[in-house]
């Protein structure tokens, strides 16, 4: 297929690697100078849409996404699809499926989950909004750059389980961070803490596949100083998304609601900026009860 990649950051740049690597004709495009193994570079969004089959965009947010839409839509063949696998609101992904139905264009919204180990592994899950053809376009290039895609719904279906499942993810690591900083104070080695929670009804994603204590567990942004990885604003954003959802949907979330005031106040007030998501353990660290 003939792709075009926009958005080739830590999500995007290994995903679109990984399609040109299965035989894929890929251009991309990224706001910033990016050399991607296979994949030309175009100089505008516009032009790495034109002529595609397929668009794939891996952007930060919904404002952006919106934004974009509006130069690669024009540019874009009739009959083609676009597949956006950023997180955004349910709300952007709706008028951007919208919009490309008024131009007899095809819209998938995929979000992904699996983190940047997925992407370079083509490991991700993706979780997918929109018509039965528009799911059936993208199915291939699902499988090449995941493990899994569920079909979840009609456009905006992806990005409702998305954030549902960020919740649970925001919730889970700063419970694992704090965890470790009250083995920490009760004289627990880390490592045994990883051998036993990881093993035992404790066990989750952050702590068995991500875990934020350097030095144990699989390698993680832990190893590498706390270079993100997923950034610390980037789950920020997810946790407003799904207090917005929740507010919208009159669903009560206590225990996101406190993740999002705890990331919030990381990254606006205590240096969490451009950290990964795990430097709450850090942080945790530092402070006491009183
Ligand atoms: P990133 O910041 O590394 O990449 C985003 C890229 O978009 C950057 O390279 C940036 O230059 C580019 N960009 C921004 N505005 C642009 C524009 N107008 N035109 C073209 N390019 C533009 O972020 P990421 O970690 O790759 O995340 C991308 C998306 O994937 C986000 O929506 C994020 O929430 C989601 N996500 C990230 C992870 C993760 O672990 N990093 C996991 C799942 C989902």
């Amino acid at each position: 297929m003939k792709i075009g990649f926009i958005g080739l950051g830590n999500m995007g740049g290994p995903m679109a690697a990984n399609l040109a690597k299965a035989g894929h004709q890929v251009t991309g495009f990224d706001m910033a100078e990016v050399e991607i193994d296979g994949v030309s570079m175009a100089a505008s969004a516009a032009e790495a849409a034109t002529g595609a089959d397929v668009v794939i965009t891996m952007l930060p947010n919904g404002q952006i996404l919106r934004a974009v839409a509006d130069q690669i839509i024009p540019a874009m063949t009739a009959g083609a699809t676009l597949v956006d696998c950023s997180t955004v609101d349910v709300d952007s992904a709706r008028a951007v499926a919208e919009q490309t139905a008024s131009s007899d264009l095809l819209f998938v919204d995929a979000p992904v989950s699996g983190g940047i180990g997925g992407a370079a592994g083509g490991t991700l899950t993706f979780m997918a909004g929109g018509s039965d053809d528009a799911f059936a376009t993208a199915s291939p290039l699902f499988d090449v750059m995941g493990q899994k895609a569920v079909h979840c719904g009609a456009a905006g279906a992806g990005q409702s389980a998305k954030i549902c499942n960020n919740m649970i993810l925001g919730v889970t690591m700063a419970a694992t961070c704090e965890a470790f900083a009250l083995a920490d104070k009760l004289g627990l080695d880390r490592q045994k803490m990883f051998d036993v929670v990881s093993t035992s009804s404790g066990y989750s994603w952050t702590m068995n596949a991500y875990c934020p204590a350097p030095g144990v567990g699989p390698q993680s942004p832990a190893d590498n100083d706390y270079k993100p990885g997923f950034a610390a604003e980037l789950m920020l954003k997810d946790l407003r998304l799904s207090q917005q959802a929740a507010e919208s949907a009159d669903a009560d979330t206590p225990m996101g609601e406190l993740a999002q005031a705890l990331y919030a106040q990381f990254v606006e007030n205590e240096n969490g900026l451009g950290m990964d998501f795990s430097a709450l353990l850090p942080r945790f660290e530092k402070r006491g009860r009183r």
